[in-house]
C-alpha cells in the first residue's frame, strides 16, 4: 500500500529531513510514527500526501510510483487519503454538517449523496447531535471528531494523521485513537504521528521510530521473544 525505497529529502535551505528511508506499510495496518521534534515525521507524511517531493528514492502508494504522477493528477492520489491535522483545520463559519459536506462537494459529489452520507459519517464518529453546531461551540475532542468525519467522508483507503491528539485533553486522546482503531478495524489503513507514549503503549500497534531522518526502530521487525529456559 505504501512503500518508501531509499528516500532522501533535503529542503531548499539544506536541511536533510530524511536520509535514506526504507519502509513498507501493508493495506489494513495501523502504524504509529514516533520520534522527537525535528526527526522527520511530518516530512515523511508530506511525501506520502505529495505536499513535498523527495530528492531521490521512490515512494509507491497504492501501487503507483509517486515520481510518475503528474502535478494535475495529484488531487486524484490525495482522494485515496483522508488527512487529519493537529489544529483540526475546520472552517469556523460553517456548521459541522457543512464542514464535512464541503469535502464531498470539492470532489464533485451530488447534493443527494452529500445529504445521505454526511449524517451517516457524523453518526459514526458520535456527533449526530452536533450536526448544526459551529466548530467554536464544540470541545477540542469534538472538533477533532469533525476532522475525522471530514477525512472519512470520501471513503479513503488510508488515514494520514499528524499528531491528531496534540491539541486535545489527554483523556479525550484515547477516544480519538479508539475511533481511529475502529475505522482501521473496518479496513482503512492508518498512519498516525504522535508524541504520546501512553497512547502507543495502550493501543499496542506497529510503532515506527524516526530519528534524525532515519527509521531507527520498527516494532514489526522485533525478533520474537525467546522465553527463558529456566
Ligand atoms: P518532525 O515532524 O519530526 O518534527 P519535520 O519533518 O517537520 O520533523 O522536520 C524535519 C527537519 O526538516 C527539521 O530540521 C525541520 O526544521 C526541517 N524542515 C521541515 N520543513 C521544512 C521546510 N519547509 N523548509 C526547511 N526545513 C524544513
Amino acid at each position: 500500500m505504501i512503500e518508501f525505497i531509499d528516500v532522501f529529502k533535503t529542503y531548499g535551505n539544506g536541511t536533510e529531513a530524511l536520509r535514506g528511508v526504507n519502509l513498507k506499510v501493508e493495506k489494513g495496518e495501523f502504524v504509529f510514527i514516533v520520534g522527537s521534534s525535528g526527526a522527520g515525521k511530518s516530512t515523511f507524511l508530506k511525501l506520502i500526501t505529495c505536499e513535498e517531493a523527495p530528492n531521490s528514492g521512490e515512494i509507491i502508494v497504492n501501487g503507483r510510483k509517486l515520481s510518475t504522477v503528474k502535478k494535475r493528477d495529484i488531487p486524484y492520489v490525495r482522494r485515496t487519503m483522508g488527512m487529519v491535522f493537529q489544529d483540526f483545520r475546520l472552517i469556523d463559519k460553517m456548521t459541522v454538517f457543512d464542514n464535512v459536506a464541503f469535502a464531498m462537494h470539492v470532489v464533485g459529489a451530488s447534493q443527494r449523496e452529500i445529504k445521505k452520507r454526511v449524517p451517516y459519517i457524523l453518526n459514526l464518529v458520535g456527533l449526530k447531535e452536533k450536526i448544526n453546531c459551529r466548530p467554536k461551540e464544540l470541545s477540542g475532542g469534538e472538533q477533532q471528531r469533525v476532522g475525522l468525519a471530514r477525512a472519512l467522508v470520501n471513503n479513503p483507503s488510508m488515514i494520514i494523521a499528524d499528531e491528531p491528539t496534540g491539541n486535545i485533553d489527554p483523556a479525550l486522546s484515547f477516544e480519538i485513537v479508539g475511533l481511529l482503531s475502529e475505522i482501521n478495524r473496518r479496513g482503512t489503513t492508518v498512519l498516525m504521528v504522535t508524541h504520546e507514549h501512553r497512547l502507543v503503549k495502550h493501543f499496542r500497534r506497529r510503532v515506527v521510530e524516526i530519528h534524525d531522518g532515519l527509521v531507527v526502530a520498527d516494532s514489526c521487525n522485533l525478533a520474537l521473544e525467546v522465553p527463558d529456559e529456566n
